[in-house]
């Protein structure tokens, strides 16, 4: 398929030359499944002096292909790259593990959204999530029609702000996206973007330490389109949300289209500013729910054609029959599927999927969130949610405060920067002092350690 001669590095070939010349040699050593699945959708961004920065689609996909493909990557990049090459790998959608770095003494931590964008917009946008590969169902119905209105007429329907909600993996980002997407495509001159409420804050945060609110304000206030991703990680945060109040202000009264999502419907947002509670209900609120089985068999259907998967309709209806709630799970199923039949060089057949669904049932077990153990703390030790988050520093709100991280730190993959902004933007090093203090009172002190003990339990009854 790519014939691509030669060409010599010295010369001054574009990234995107070499990098089909890297590809048409990988090409020579994989099977074409395996092609097609791990290194087809790895995107190249730039190379500059000895470091190659590539976009991956997923945490998942770029632990499989270091696990597997670890050192034809390497030897290959060095052919065509130079003996001296450094690959840097940004995973696109999860913003907590953005960069990772195959040679992971070299690990290079950057945020895709760290720095506040200047002259020239980047609206952080993924090009994958489109209205064209977003399926149709009962269950988004509502949320996909106003998302297809307003990227129509982005400020002049009367959805504005659209609020999207639903539980995880429902689609709620993929809409949002598109929604962006299809409005740069048709007003390519509108400012839009893109990012997810918690970045919002680390910006802030970041704005008032290096004095620049004022820019930061501004900046936000001069787009035509602003979409804001799990708004309900500003509760808690009411500087932010306080600078968010007037940021929305500004551009509702200049008819410009807001986009929000969140977990929950508006009124449901406990801890958030009341003013911005009830502006969210000014547009409409749209929830997404979980897709029925024809919904999950279509989407499976779509995905598995983009992945260049054969997958009987069997096997399809199988997987969609048994995995039910979550439309990130029925892809990430697909995508295992996909890896052990091509590690194992063997067709995709019944007994595959049955062990694959297996394997995320179990995977499913031990995946625990930090909202997870907050709330199974806090109701176990009956104190308030919201309090975990603010400057309280009763006795015993600090140890709930505290356990909540050292089991945050102990039972998730969150960064500690994560963990700290989930606890009303609290700095890395108290949530290393809170697991710290956790450890030393559980080498003396018997009451502890059984708290700890009861805890930890109750967390994995509720995760399982
Ligand atoms: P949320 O933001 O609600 O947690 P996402 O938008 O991240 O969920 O969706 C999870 C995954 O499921 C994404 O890869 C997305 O492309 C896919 N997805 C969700 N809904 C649909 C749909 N209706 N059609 C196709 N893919 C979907
Ligand atoms: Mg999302």
């Amino acid at each position: 398929m790519l014939n691509i001669g030669l060409i010599s590095k010295t010369s001054q070939a574009s990234t995107s030359d070499l990098w089909k010349e890297f590809l048409s040699e990988i090409k020579n050593h994989v099977t074409q499944m395996t092609f097609n699945t791990w290194f087809l959708p790895i995107k190249p961004l730039e190379i500059k002096d000895t470091n190659l920065k590539v976009q991956l689609p997923s945490q998942f996909f770029w632990e499989w292909i270091d696990e597997h493909y670890k050192s034809l990557i390497t030897k290959t990049a060095q052919n065509i790259f130079g003996e001296n090459i450094k690959i840097t790998y940004i995973i696109s959608e999860e913003p907590e593990n953005d960069i990772t770095n195959l040679n992971k003494t070299e690990a290079r931590i950057e945020k895709s959204v760290s720095k506040i964008p200047k002259q020239e917009i980047n609206s952080f946008l993924n090009p994958r999530y489109t209205f064209d590969n977003f399926i149709k169902g009962e269950n988004n119905q509502l949320a996909r029609a106003a998302a297809t209105a307003i990227s129509e007429n982005p400020g002049g329907t009367s959805f504005n702000p659209l609020f999207l909600y639903g539980g995880v993996g429902l689609g709620k980002t993929h809409l949002m996206q598109a929604i962006g997407n299809k409005i740069l495509e048709n007003y390519s001159d509108k400012k839009i973007i893109y990012l997810p409420s918690d970045i919002f804050t680390v910006q802030f945060v970041e704005a008032i330490k290096s004095d620049k609110v004022n820019e930061f304000s501004n900046f936000y206030r001069n787009m035509d389109v602003l979409i804001i991703d799990d708004i309900q990680f500003l509760i808690g945060k009411e500087k932010t949300q306080d600078l968010f109040f007037h940021i929305f202000n500004t551009l509702h009264q200049a008819r410009k289209q807001i986009v929000l999502s969140s977990d929950k419907p508006p009124k449901d947002l406990k801890g958030l500013d009341d003013r911005l509670i009830s502006r969210f209900q000014w547009g409409l609120s749209a929830d997404i729910q979980s897709p029925d089985l024809e919904t999950r068999i279509a989407i499976l259907k779509k995905k598995s054609e983009d992945y260049g998967m054969i997958v009987s309709d069997e096997i399809l209806e199988y997987i969609a029959s048994n995995i039910t709630s979550n439309i990130r799970e029925l892809e990430g199923c697909l995508i295992k599927l996909l890896a052990n039949s091509s590690l194992n060089e063997k067709d995709i057949n019944l007994e595959l999927a049955k062990r694959t669904v297996k394997e995320i049932a179990t995977d499913r077990k031990v995946s625990v969130s930090i909202d997870s153990i907050t709330k199974t703390i806090c109701s176990f030790m009956q104190i308030d949610e919201n309090k975990l988050r603010d400057k309280t520093r009763k006795k015993e709100i600090v140890l709930a405060r505290q356990l909540a991280m050292y089991f945050s730190k102990e039972l998730t993959k969150s960064s500690l920067k994560t963990i700290g902004l989930h606890f009303g933007g609290r700095d890395h090093s108290t949530v290393i002092h809170a697991c710290n203090s956790i450890e030393e009172m559980l080498k003396d002190d018997a009451g502890i350690r059984n708290l700890v003990d009861n805890l930890k339990s109750q967390i994995e009854i509720s995760c399982s």
